[in-house]
């Protein structure tokens, strides 16, 4: 496994900064009891100043600690939970307390991404409280495979969901993710039952995600929940393909381009075709 001799601090520029082994000192017992009542967790990072990981500009919570194994992963450093820093839940609260002016006045909030957030769901839920607690905008960006975890009123602590469907077909799913998308799509009705917004997130990979009656189930599948105020295309790319080679992973994708632009639109338009604003 790939080490490195320096100390990260908890802010990064990006998630694209490779880090491994930082949680590995925690003793498995007090991960377990972390886990359980939520006062510690493990973070990958926190960035400030993104535009594009929900509304306005957001101070990003990257967590540790991922159960699917997707075949593009970008981050694949955030699969381990001890490649995470351990955080209290005091402290990340003190770190965001920072930024709370600022990211009202920027019309935007606090995002917790991954890796899978909700493999530590009361981490999670203890820091969305807090930052709702500062009058903090919250976003949740899930697979949303453990979705069923958050209690009815765990969903009113989020003010977005960021829903990552990789695809509707089942088999697909599998191959892609090496699990099944049932509880994905169940998480997206029960959202939608409760009326919480999702905004969708779909990565578009040349010959994996980019099959035309594939995305037309997806599209239909989002409009259907009646819920969902905004499709993101994400185009793939390699900048997490360092990460792979470094951490001796499998990496099947080298020969894969970015999607061309027309690739891109044909892809937003079939989301728009639904009837769903799609960027
Ligand atoms: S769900 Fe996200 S973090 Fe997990 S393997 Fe897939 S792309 Fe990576």
């Amino acid at each position: 496994m790939f080490t490195t001799n320096q100390q990260p601090t908890l802010e990064a520029r990006s998630p694209f900064e490779l880090r491994v082994n930082l949680g590995k000192d925690v003793p498995e017992s007090d991960v377990r009891s972390a886990l359980a009542s939520g006062d510690m967790g493990f973070l990958h990072s926190f960035t400030t100043g993104s535009t594009v990981d929900g509304p306005g500009v957001r101070v990003v919570a990257w967590t540790a600690g991922c159960m699917w194994r997707c075949v593009y992963c970008h981050n694949p450093d955030t699969w381990t939970m001890s490649n995470g820093i351990p955080v209290t839940v005091a402290k990340a609260t003190e770190e965001l307390r920072k930024y709370r002016h600022g990211l009202k006045v920027m019309s935007g909030g606090l995002t917790i991404s991954g890796g899978e957030p909700l493999m530590q769901h009361r981490f999670v839920v203890k820091l969305l409280t807090a930052a709702k607690g500062m009058g903090v905008h919250t976003v949740l960006d899930t697979n949303g495979f453990y979705g069923d975890k958050l209690t009815d009123a765990d969903l009113e602590t989020i003010d977005l969901v960021l829903l990552d469907i990789k695809t509707c077909d089942s088999e697909r799913h599998r191959h892609l993710t090496g699990m099944d998308n049932g509880p994905t799509l169940e998480f997206g009705r029960r959202l939608a039952a409760r009326k919480r917004p999702i905004w969708l997130r779909y990565v578009l990979v040349p010959d994996l995600t980019d099959d035309p009656e594939d995305i037309k189930k997806t599209a239909t599948f989002a409009a259907d929940l009646g819920n969902v105020s905004r499709v993101d295309v994400l185009p793939f790319h390699q900048m997490g393909r360092y990460k792979w080679e470094k951490l001796g992973l499998d990496y099947k994708l080298e020969s894969v381009e970015p999607p061309a632009e027309a690739l891109l639109e044909r892809t937003v338009t079939i989301f728009r075709n639904a009837g769903l604003t799609a960027y």
